[in-house]
């Protein structure tokens, strides 16, 4: 490791230095070959950073951590997590370190993070190591979540290492991810602190962790009373909308363990997710998930729950005594799902070309059964579900009846059509908040086995046509297509 000169770039530890019971000071392995296959320049100019300068050799050593600049402090970050339902109290940064901080040129403090990065003392079995096409698929689906307009992390760039790693009896391409994120606090990092703190090894170590979390993700929850809670509240109202979010996208997580959860609200670990073709509330991609805990359908009933392990883990400071703690912890979370019910209804709004009740829309009353019918529509008919949405703009827009078209109980769509075009819906405000392109997964995985086999050009004109989601672009009809009969069910991997 060699210190290198770029002086546009100062990486804080601030982290680190406030929270040193939750970071292990650790380096990247030396990568043998660095070489860049995407940066995401955009993203470079929002950090302030020169996209020449990262494409340069030092600044491909930056993306893989081996040529860090003055005063950085790698850490391997600590954290636990329930894994489909079982606890695992030490799981932390096994490939991955968190850089450091930066100030984007907005002002925002965001993590320079990589994955892929080499063993760290939080490695158990495991290598350290990422291999190619999962790193190229969270580029590209992160980036692609991110021009949808949800919350998540941000892809940086992609190197691969000049590595070949050992996979299930193949040697594969190694890589790094350089990840960008608000930060990478989740709720296994509160789960830990609390373990820590509970063995006398973290004085004041929760209290500590919930003022740092309040500080940079909902400082308008900070001075609230107590500080547990309004964190507690500003969490779980952030993932209720990053849910309601997901749903409308028809986007299945499939590991939302309680290490994937982030305080920020924004969305991570993109490891084996997954787009809904047809729409089905079963929908379940995961090769691990055979109990279909994180389907389609689950996600918002699994947020609740991995939320009752962030309230689990902050009891200790919603109140001094403990039954009232459990008291205060209870009710808040019931607050979820109104919550959520809310989030939800108010993306729902748009997406039927009808505005918020206090801008002359219709009632949630009436909002919501026109939901639930038109839902019931497209789960019998398992209609495709980024489709669909597009052609209802279509006919409120009155040319032709291409959804009607597509279900099957057409007395039950009349009725249905017949209230909602009665509400005046609005086209534009439909087309600008139903994409026309989502990363199907048929498209991603064609481009991930071009990339694999070193043509990266399909990737990069995939991801192009998903920076612009909502706008119809001609000569790209293919990318809104379902998946032809012939690309069967699909399986997605864990961080492979
Ligand atoms: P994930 O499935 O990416 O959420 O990871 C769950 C846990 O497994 C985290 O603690 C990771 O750091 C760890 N992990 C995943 N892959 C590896 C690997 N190849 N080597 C070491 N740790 C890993
Ligand atoms: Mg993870």
């Amino acid at each position: 490791m060699t210190t290198s000169t770029t002086p546009a770039l100062r990486l804080d530890a601030r982290f680190a230095r406030e929270l040193p019971e939750l970071a292990l000071d650790w380096q990247a392995e030396e990568a043998p070959e660095p070489r860049l296959l995407l940066l995401n320049e955009p993203l470079a100019a929002e950090l302030g950073l020169d996209a020449d300068w990262l494409r340069s050799p030092d600044g491909v050593r930056l993306l893989v951590g081996n040529a860090l600049p003055e005063g950085a402090h790698p850490v391997a970050q600590g954290y636990a997590g329930h894994q489909f339902g079982g606890y695992s109290p030490r799981l932390g940064d096994g490939r991955a370190l968190l850089l450091g901080e930066l100030r984007d040129v907005h002002g925002r403090e965001r993590d320079l993070h990589l994955k892929g990065s080499g063993r760290t003392p939080f490695s158990r079995g495991g290598d350290g190591r990422a291999v190619l096409a999962p790193m190229l698929r969270e580029y590209l689906v992160s980036e692609a979540m991110h021009a949808l307009g949800v919350r998540s992390t941000r892809a940086l760039a992609v190197v691969a290492t000049g590595r070949s790693v050992p996979r299930e009896g193949t040697a594969l391409p190694g890589a790094v991810l350089a990840r960008v994120a608000s930060s990478h606090l989740r709720v296994g990092s509160f789960q830990y602190a609390r373990a820590l703190e509970a063995t006398d090894q973290a004085d004041g170590l929760l209290e500590r962790l919930t003022h740092h979390a309040l500080e940079r993700h909902h400082p308008h929850a900070a001075g609230a009373e107590p500080p547990a809670l309004a964190l507690f509240e500003a969490v779980r109202d952030a993932q209720a909308d990053l849910v309601a979010s997901w749903m409308h996208l028809g986007f299945v997580h499939g590991v939302m363990n309680t290490d994937n959860v982030t305080i920020s609200g924004e969305t991570i670990d993109y490891g084996p997710c997954a787009f809904l073709d047809a729409h089905d509330p079963a929908a379940v991609f995961s090769s691990i998930d055979t109990g279909g805990r994180y389907a389609y359908g689950n996600q918002p009933a699994v947020m609740g729950w991995d939320l009752a392990r962030f309230a689990e883990a902050l009891l200790p400071l919603l109140a001094d005594d403990p039954d009232e703690a459990v008291r205060v912890a209870t009710a808040s979370l019931e607050g979820f799902a109104e919550s959520y019910a809310a989030a939800y209804t108010a993306r729902l709004r748009p997406r039927l070309g009808l505005r918020p009740a206090d801008q002359g829309g219709p009632a949630d009353e009436v909002v919501e059964p026109l939901a639930e019918g038109v839902l019931a529509l497209q789960r019998e008919a398992r209609v495709d579900h980024t489709g669909f949405w597009r052609d209802l703009a279509e006919e409120a827009d009155g040319r032709g009846t291409p959804a009607r078209d597509r279900v099957l109980d057409l007395a039950a769509y009349d009725a249905w059509a017949t209230r909602w075009q009665a509400l005046d819906p609005d086209p534009a405000l439909m087309r600008a908040t139903n994409p026309v392109y989502v990363p199907r997964n048929h498209l991603v995985e064609e481009a991930l086995e071009a990339a694999t086999a070193g043509d990266l050009a399909p990737l990069e004109r995939l991801h192009a046509v998903l920076q612009r989601p909502y706008d119809v672009q001609p000569g790209a009809e293919r990318y809104a297509e379902p998946a032809p009969d012939s690309f069967g069910d699909y399986t997605t991997f864990c961080g492979t």
